[in-house]
């Protein structure tokens, strides 16, 4: 069974989760392709997705990733889509999105997940720093997370699990097949946040 990943954007760190994609499944030693996905019809020919950082309303705001987000969102109408989304990936996967200091952006969301994310959670003391995490779906050894003018998960559904936390700060959900995550984890050398997308990938495609 070869994997079809793609990695949705336009701008952002785009080639960082390409390159951790590609590292994840040597290690796991799984037969796969990542690609970066740009149009609806790449969106539509990948088994699993992952929606990089950036800032969010501008990427939403690109036409043609505006149809690419389209596309997804025909996607996961249809089948059990595993979507990777990391800070502004997470905020674009939410139902709902404020900004803690500008409040309502009305931006383009994907609503996939059933949480509400706060933008910018950290306040602007703490735009970028480091933190070691216990993620609970990749084991017990910490986990180092960059953080880059990070949002946090306000709210959440009942069939929303809480992965991590930092301080009182939620910064990973799963929800069946989507996972979200607060920080960047393609900006350090640890792979097993892909590696385990790569095995949630493998659980859904059939
Ligand atoms: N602050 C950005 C936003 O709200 C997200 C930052 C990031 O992705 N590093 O869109």
């Amino acid at each position: 069974m070869k994997l079809k990943i793609g990695v949705l954007g336009l701008q952002g760190d785009i080639e960082e989760h390409i390159e951790a994609t590609k590292l994840a499944l040597k290690k796991l030693n799984v037969e796969g392709e990542v690609i970066w996905t740009k149009s609806g019809e790449e969106v539509l020919s990948v088994d699993g997705l992952i929606i990089p950082g950036g800032e969010s309303t501008v990427i939403g705001l690109l036409s043609t990733y505006g149809r690419a987000l389209d596309a997804v969102k025909e996607k996961i109408l249809e089948e059990e889509f595993p979507i990777l989304g990391t800070c502004a990936g997470l905020i674009i996967m939410a139902k709902r999105a404020y900004d803690k200091i500008v409040g309502q952006t009305n931006q383009e969301l994907l609503g996939a997940m059933d949480i509400t994310v706060e933008r910018n959670s950290f306040g602007r003391q703490k735009e970028s720093f480091e933190a070691d995490l216990h993620i609970s779906v990749i084991g017990e050894k910490s986990f180092r997370a960059v953080f880059i003018r990070a949002p946090s998960v306000k709210e959440y559904g009942s069939k929303v699990e809480v992965i991590a936390k930092l301080e009182e700060y939620i910064v990973g959900v799963k929800e069946r097949n989507f996972l979200g995550l607060a920080f960047h984890p393609e900006l350090t050398n640890d792979t097993r946040v892909h590696e385990y997308f790569i095995n949630l990938l493998q659980e859904y495609k059939r």
